[in-house]
């Protein structure tokens, strides 16, 4: 359909600019090291995000997966460039990943956290980084659960041999840091008034942090976060026709996202699943 097409178009422009703005792009200058971004470059990057969020919530998450499915390589390697000195270019990037739709609803950004290579490093800098900077420099609309959510992703969904002892993707120390972190703000009583959503993000990740280096006698190392990720891709279909959920034999040869029984499923959900479709390098 006509229409379809034009607005995954749409969602693709908005996303580059976006990654324009963030300097992301082939073309763009890259940030020179120890040095941090302008005010007033950060202030047209937070006019954009904010232009983002008035649109309706459809729009929204179009142009943040057409994001995720070409610039996520891109924010990864801006990320690992960068050092302590350059706080608003990071708090930037990672107010981005955490306003992406999350994992489940983003076959893009699942892709992108499972690839090892492509996230190489970037768990524990952003465990470091982060842990200092709670709750100083979450810059709105994103916010502290926001923030949670992500470490809650990128545990549940990269691969726990990321880390120095293979129990989780985030080596010990910044995990230990960052649980360090959340307990001294969870027991402040201030943090009563704290919204549900942070709250309950702070929750889980706190769980899941003590959780996944407790030793499980008899089970490979990091049992705990293979087996949420196992059962996390059981719930996102994985592994089960995008039609008709039988086994799973050929994938759609583009975004590499879906996957189907045969050719007939696939041809009846190209109406559907175009409009999501998109070339990926990772
Ligand atoms: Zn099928
Ligand atoms: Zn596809």
């Amino acid at each position: 359909m006509a229409t379809s097409t034009h607005t995954k178009k749409d969602f693709t422009r908005i996303a580059r600019d976006l990654a324009a703005d963030l300097r992301l792009l082939e073309s763009s200058d890259k940030l020179h090291r120890d040095v941090d971004i302008s005010p007033k470059e950060n202030g047209s990057v937070q006019l954009r995000i904010r232009a983002l969020e008035t649109l309706p919530r459809e729009v929204r998450d179009g142009v943040y997966v057409a994001f995720s499915a070409h610039h996520l390589p891109a924010l990864a390697d801006a990320l690992r460039d960068m050092n302590g000195t350059q706080l608003e270019a990071i708090t930037n990037l990672v107010q981005i990943l955490s306003l992406l739709p999350e994992p489940r609803a983003n076959p893009y950004l699942r892709r992108f956290l499972r690839n090892t290579e492509a996230m190489d490093t970037i768990p524990s800098f952003l465990a470091m980084t982060l842990s200092g900077l709670i709750p100083h420099y979450v810059k709105e609309p994103s916010t502290l659960g926001h923030i949670f959510g992500m470490f809650i992703h990128i545990l549940q969904w990269c691969d726990p041999s990321m880390g120095h002892d293979s129990l989780a993707p985030i080596h010990p120390q910044p995990r230990q840091m960052l649980l360090d972190r959340i307990n001294e703000l969870t027991s402040h009583s201030v943090w009563q008034d704290a919204s549900e959503l942070d709250q309950a993000g702070a929750r889980s990740l706190v769980m899941i942090l003590e959780e996944c280096q407790k030793d499980k006698p008899g089970k490979e190392k990091g049992y705990y976060l293979r087996t949420m990720r196992k059962e996390l891709e059981r719930m996102c279909g994985e592994g089960v026709c995008g039609v008709c959920q039988a086994e799973a034999k050929v994938g759609c040869s583009k975004c590499r996202t879906v996957r189907y029984c045969g050719a007939e499923c696939q041809k009846e959900d190209w109406g559907k699943h175009k409009i999501v479709c998109y070339d990926v390098s990772f």
